[in-house]
């Protein structure tokens, strides 16, 4: 590898931090917090500096911005159109307000002492990815708010690439899409983006998680709701007429198998979850999800809840309960194998970062989920934050550079590869 590193992937990241764009859960606007544009319009004008004129900042807070191939046409016809994402907005589960990073020199093991907060520390024990970062520089907040490298971190990794393709222009690359989006984390990062118009072949997001780390799977997801009808009266003169929801519920809940819930699982395990109910004798209504990595086992479990809440509709014939079930999500594996390369190219872009890659299944949603299925196949690349949504967020700096470093490897691999 040629180009000059180390890159400005730092100054640009503890730049970013400092903006607050924190978004909001259960708005109907898109952006859900107009803040998010003041990192957007920061971002246009780098692009600016960066000799970069196709940039587009949407009424909805969408960074859009095309970098044409410096390949002879006749090349640049071959190569597929990536598409680079990371998201805007910080988790509205913790403050992101006024952040203040910290950064750690040379960190040699032991306790992380945060200087905003005197009970909070960042500590192998709790944490013990932090000792594989035993001599790197490590960036943290100050204890009072989360960092926000998540994602912040995916776009000082994007935009420190672009700043390298910049000085060195003898790197050759394809036509780029680079994507910034608003409320990631409110589940909405990519309700207001028109997928097709970028003619993108392939995507990645660079969002989060360890340093090596190439992620293709989610769940497949349903979500749905049941509804208990009772019926109330005096309880003093209530025998056989009550029919008391509550209880109906209880029964309910047992069947959701307690082995399989979000607080006995882990990795590849799928999940039953009811998560909000409330009530009275009169009425019930009970929200429940249920996650798997494989389909056919997403069905067996919707088939189960359907099978007890039949039983139970049975057991009490003189109340009604009302089950509904809707998928929400397929797990993104399915589209994205089908074109096997963007996972072979981002592997050896890893490994050609000189570190080892870690092949992870996202426990929850993503925006590349949806992108898989709106036609654009979307893995998630590493950005290096860790411990996100919490006052114990930290990155490494050497997880930072190896997010650039693997982005400019995996730019070069798509013209090697389809010019051979
Ligand atoms: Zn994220």
């Amino acid at each position: 590898m040629v180009f000059s590193m180390p890159s400005d992937v730092l100054n640009r990241f503890l730049k970013y931090v400092t903006i607050h764009t924190t978004s909001q859960e259960d708005v109907k606007t898109i952006p859900s917090t107009k803040r998010q544009f003041d990192l957007a319009e920061i971002l246009v004008q780098e692009f600016k500096e960066l000799g970069i004129v196709d940039i587009t900042l949407t009424d909805k807070c969408y960074v859009i911005a095309t970098i044409p191939s410096n390949l002879v046409e006749e090349e640049a016809k071959k190569v597929p159109v990536i598409c680079f994402l990371a998201h805007l907005d910080t988790s509205p589960e913790e403050v992101g307000a006024n952040v203040k990073p910290q950064l750690v020199k040379n960190y040699q093991g032991g306790n992380i002492n945060l200087p905003g907060s005197t009970d909070l520390v960042i500590s192998p024990e709790e944490t013990p990815v932090l000792l594989k970062f035993v001599g790197s520089d490590i960036v943290t907040s100050d204890g009072t708010t989360l960092l926000g490298g998540d994602d912040k971190a995916g776009i000082a990794a994007i935009m420190a690439s672009l700043a390298i393709l910049r000085s060195n222009p003898e790197i050759k690359h394809g036509t780029l899409k680079i994507v910034f989006t608003p409320d990631e984390e409110v589940g909405r990062g990519v309700d207001g983006l028109d997928v097709a118009s970028l003619s993108a072949n392939y995507g990645y997001t660079i969002d989060g998680d360890e340093m090596g780390v190439l992620e293709s799977e989610t769940f497949n997801a349903a979500g749905g709701n049941i509804h208990i009808t009772g019926f109330n009266c005096h309880p003093g003169y209530a025998k056989g007429k009550m029919i008391n929801a509550i209880r109906i519920l209880a029964d309910i809940i047992q069947n959701f198998p307690i082995n399989e819930s979000p607080e006995r699982t882990e990795a590849k395990e799928g999940y039953y979850h009811p998560y909000e109910t409330y009530g009275s004798v009169n009425e019930v209504k009970l929200k429940f999800i249920l996650r798997d990595f494989d389909y056919e086992e997403l069905q067996a479990k919707i088939r189960r809840v359907e099978a007890f809440t039949d039983d139970i509709q049975q057991k009490y014939p003189e109340s009604k309960i009302k089950l509904s079930i809707k998928e929400s999500y397929k797990n993104m594996k399915y589209k994205i194998d089908e074109v096997p390369e963007i996972m072979e190219y981002a592997e050896e872009a890893i490994i050609r970062s000189g570190i080892p890659v870690i092949k992870k299944a996202i426990r929850g949603g993503t925006d590349g989920a949806r992108l898989s299925y709106q036609g654009l196949p979307t893995p998630n690349i590493f950005s290096g934050a860790l411990n996100f949504h919490s006052k114990k967020e930290f990155v490494p700096v050497i997880a930072l550079e190896k997010s650039v470093e693997t982005v400019i490897n995996l730019i070069q691999i798509y013209v090697e590869k389809s010019l051979e």
